[in-house]
């Protein structure tokens, strides 16, 4: 139908007969002369027509071909890649017309998201939305390339199965051919995979649908993508990370050309939260929380004293030229710690000497001191908080990256990567039960083995995350691979005998005929891919998303369906 593309036609095409299809982006009628920018999804070009009263009646949207020639153009639109040329139109077809548009499908889109996902087709034919689908193309291709190179094979693992432990709620389906049954959708291919490493799929890899029924907070999507990874004979995850990092690198040159430097740094997990109140620190910017319990501890002054009494920390974050805040924008900030469950919080200011409601309650050496630990110098700020530790790290985290966004103390255009390792393998869920930090497959370290019966929460996992820009884009670990540990394991997480069998029988005789030492990691796809198109949410990355209520305007998924098939399922709705 066509022959050349629209983006494509430049100088050196003048004078040659063209054939192009596309879209009618723009009409700009002059009477006896109409211009018509079409539009191919590799770009704009300009049409003129001469006397062809037809091309006055084209409307946005409509699909055309025409043929004509390639001239240069009397006004260059330097704006344009192929703004030096217009194109002479012989013949114009009209093959298919739209009906008036809902909304313009331009890059500033103003409808609202609702409309854009009911009309996606529209929708995803804005240039910057074509862009994120060839980008996330580009990812799963250079994912595939690099891990092809290094002995994976994509194994792919059953959609409809039994529940997978990763902690959400899972979708269910009912079976038909088994009344009463039901299948789970996978929450991730986690026990499949490592069935495979059992199996002798020694670098397993799969860029795989997750399911998983949550309350739709923060940007999350019901279905959503992993890159998930496994390997055999794997005991130290320093093997995996320098595989991961020339994965990373591979997929940032290929897709983005930037460089990413390698390797990334290892940070524990209990320094992580030390540092910037998060096990997901951003390390574009510094601001890094200090301790100061042992300095105010005994400085006289009561609310410090009591808070250390009580088995709490005392913590500074320095904000560089903080010095200026107002009254009203300190007392916005104490509202934002107060809110996180603190009592209050309180600064020291550097500019001509101190400047701090301490200053009255102690003495001037120990507040030059805790300045001095936080690296904060002439101009800057020095907040501190004391409380439980927990709450101080999590309040002073979440300050750290709230100024820095605020004040633009984050550079642009700057990647910061790290793993984030040793992170406890137990948590206590908020009614104290003793739930798994990640999974109950994760391996505990083995000189922390001792502590399993005593006292779990202080032991340690075989764990990691790769945190970029203060986000979490991946999450693995080295597995169980003996069948007594992992039933020591889910005792701990009271899960019996009994259970364990019923629940995940099938599993642990995978374990008992051979299994290799194995580990792996499940990167998010979408977070990733949106990262990279400098997008601010997975939605504009993937094709056909469901809205923050876990529907989909488009199919209006999901709905009723028929008596006939609920019967068939042998169900009854009691609503
Ligand atoms: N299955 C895990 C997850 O989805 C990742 C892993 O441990 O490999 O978070």
């Amino acid at each position: 139908m066509r022959r050349e593309r629209c983006g494509e036609l430049r100088e050196k095409d003048i004078g040659r007969d063209v054939i192009l299809a596309g879209w009618v982006h723009a009409v700009r009628d002059f009477g006896s002369l109409t211009f018509v920018d079409l539009r191919d999804s590799s770009g704009i070009v300009q049409l003129v027509f001469r006397g062809d009263t037809r091309a006055r009646e084209l409307g946005r949207e409509d699909v055309i071909r025409v043929t004509g020639k390639v001239v240069g153009r009397e006004n260059p639109n330097p704006n344009l890649p192929t703004g030096a040329v217009e194109v002479a139109v012989e013949n114009l077809e009209i093959l298919a017309k739209s009906k008036p548009l809902p909304f313009l499908p331009e890059e500033e889109v103003k409808a609202s998201e609702e409309t854009r996902l009911r009309y996606r087709f529209l929708d995803l034919r804005r240039p910057r939305m074509q862009r994120n689908l060839r980008l996330r193309h580009k990812v799963a291709m250079a994912i595939r390339e690099y891990l092809d190179a290094h002995g994976f094979i994509e194994v792919e693992t059953p959609m409809l199965t039994r529940s997978t432990p990763e902690g959400a709620r899972d979708f269910l389906v009912p079976s038909r051919l088994e009344p009463g049954k039901f299948y789970a959708l996978p929450q991730s291919p986690q026990l499949f995979k490592q069935i495979l490493v059992c199996s002798g799929v020694e670098r397993y890899f799969q860029i795989v649908r997750c399911f998983r029924d949550e309350d739709l907070r923060a940007d999350r999507q019901p279905e959503f993508t992993q890159l998930d990874m496994e390997m055999a004979f794997l005991e130290d995850p320093e093997e995996l990370f320098t595989l991961l990092e020339g994965l990373v690198a591979h997929v940032f040159r290929k897709t983005i050309g930037v460089e990413i430097e390698t390797p990334f740094p290892r940070i524990p997990y209990a320094e992580a939260m030390r540092r910037f109140g998060t096990d997901k620190p951003d390390l574009r910017f510094g601001m890094e929380i200090v301790d100061l319990t042992d300095l105010f501890s005994n400085s006289g002054f009561r609310v410090f004293a009591e808070a250390v009494a009580n088995g709490g920390v005392i913590r500074g974050l320095p904000l560089p030229g903080g010095a200026e805040l107002s009254r009203s924008e300190l007392n916005k900030i104490e509202a934002t710690v107060k809110n996180q469950g603190l009592g209050g919080i309180l600064w020291v200011k550097v500019s001509d000497g101190l400047q701090s409601p301490l200053s009255r309650h102690v003495a001037e050496g120990v507040l030059m001191e805790a300045v001095r630990r936080a690296n904060a110098g002439t101009g800057d700020i020095l907040f501190l908080c004391a409380g439980p530790e927990k709450l101080v790290a999590q309040a002073l985290g979440a300050l750290r990256v709230q100024l820095a966004r605020e004040r633009g103390l984050i550079p642009e255009g700057k990647w910061a990567l790290a793993w984030i390792v040793d992170f406890p393998l137990f948590k206590l869920s908020e009614e104290g039960r003793i739930e798994s930090e990640h999974h109950p497959f994760t391996s505990p370290k083995d000189e922390d083995l001792p502590f399993l019966e005593t006292d779990p929460l202080r032991v340690r996992a075989k764990c990691y995350d790769l945190v970029m820009n203060g986000v979490e884009i991946a999450s693995g670990s080295i597995r169980i691979h003996r069948r007594d540990l992992q039933e020591q394991v889910f005792k701990i997480l009271g899960i019996g005998p009994e259970e364990a069998e019923r629940r995940f029988g099938f599993f642990l005789r995978a374990l008992e005929y051979g299994a290799p030492p194995h580990g792996g990691i499940a990167f998010g796809l979408d977070r990733w891919v949106m990262m990279l198109a400098g997008e601010n949410s997975i939605r504009e990355v993937i094709a056909f998303p469901k809205t923050a209520t876990g529907s989909c305007p488009l199919t209006g998924a999901p709905a009723e369906v028929d008596e006939a098939q609920l019967r068939e399922l042998h169900l009854k709705l009691d609503l």
